[in-house]
């Protein structure tokens, strides 16, 4: 009870003004393709380009540190500081409505649980985040919501009545040119707030804040129309959660992600770590997926955008 709650939605972005943060293809222009990168497991700190810290990138962090900057100069600014997010680690999503182990990888998906334990008792964090998925009853991306939704459903989509679980939906919401076409995947029902397979599975460590470590919970998802993968947005980059102010406060260098799903979650939540700036790990083994074939295709897509793919036993190395 005594960690943080983030705010889910920070704020909404109403203005037509895209974000401010470099889009990735900006941020790497002339990355190799995939196939081109040093395999996923030979990652290592040494491959880590010091200019990929936010803080060169993101000249207003440096703003914020002036006030300070008389007491703790340059030092202080080069200083590794990690955060862990723990992406979705729900009862849904291991024995639950959405379980891995029913999907096509038909991963187990408590076996990130004693990985993540691991690590959290042998690596420092300075901070530590928990992310639920947290639906409302009536949310988009239920299949047995489509009723709802139906006068919504654009003309490319398949008719309702074809339309099967795991299948894509094209919705319209035409007074919103933000979501004038919006792709959703229709998912069985599963973590609706306050039910059992909402909650983070009862083995997981909960770290509780204190001097060292700084520990949150991050609720994502919750707004009935739009669905939302990433810790860091919805999946229509209309709202930001306030995970990346968070980090900022904590001057967050280095980003490390486990848990579920490989291919949905924590590949949304990485990909906008990497678009921040801050140098991101995906730490394989302590995350599994849904479809083994989207979890490699994923993890290509990111390692090609500069993240990286790391194995638990590395990540004292790498903090
Ligand atoms: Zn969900």
């Amino acid at each position: 009870m005594s960690f943080n709650r983030l705010n889910v939605v920070k704020k909404n972005k109403r203005t037509p003004k895209e974000p401010t943060q470099p889009t990735p293809k900006e941020q790497t222009p002339k990355l190799p393709t995939p196939k081109e990168q040093t395999p996923r497991l030979r990652i290592s700190k040494e491959q880590t380009p010091k200019q990929q810290t936010p803080k060169e990138q993101t000249p207003s962090i440096q703003t914020l540190k002036s006030e300070t900057s008389e007491q703790q100069p340059p030092k202080e600014q080069k200083r590794q500081v990690n955060a862990l997010l723990i992406v979705d680690v729900q009862y849904d999503f291991i024995d639950g409505s959405l379980a891995l182990k029913n999907c096509p990888s038909q991963h187990q998906g408590e076996h990130v649980i004693p990985i993540l334990n691991k690590l959290l008792n042998d690596v420092h964090f300075d901070v530590v985040v928990y992310t639920q998925d947290w639906h409302t009853p009536d949310h988009i991306s239920f299949y047995d919501n489509l009723p709802l939704r139906a006068h919504l459903l654009s003309k490319e989509s398949k008719p309702i009545e074809e339309l099967k679980v795991f299948d894509v939906a094209i919705f319209e919401f035409k007074y919103d040119i933000r979501r004038a076409r919006v792709e959703q995947i229709l998912w069985p029902i599963h973590c609706v707030q306050n039910t059992h397979g909402a909650e983070i599975h009862a083995d997981l460590k909960i770290l509780q804040s204190d001097k060292i470590s700084k520990v949150y919970k991050l609720l994502k998802g919750n707004d009935s129309d739009i669905d939302s993968y990433s810790a860091f947005w919805d999946n229509q980059k209309i709202r930001e959660t306030s995970l990346h102010d968070t980090l900022q406060e904590h001057n967050v260098t280095h980003v490390f992600i486990g848990g579920i799903a490989t291919d949905v979650c924590v590949y949304s939540t990485a990909l906008h770590s990497v678009e921040y700036g801050y140098k991101t790990y995906i730490i394989e083994d302590a995350c599994r997926g849904v479809d083994e074939n989207n979890i490699n295709l994923r993890l290509d897509e990111l390692i090609a955008r500069n993240c990286s793919v790391t194995q638990a036993a590395n990540v004292k190395n790498l903090v």
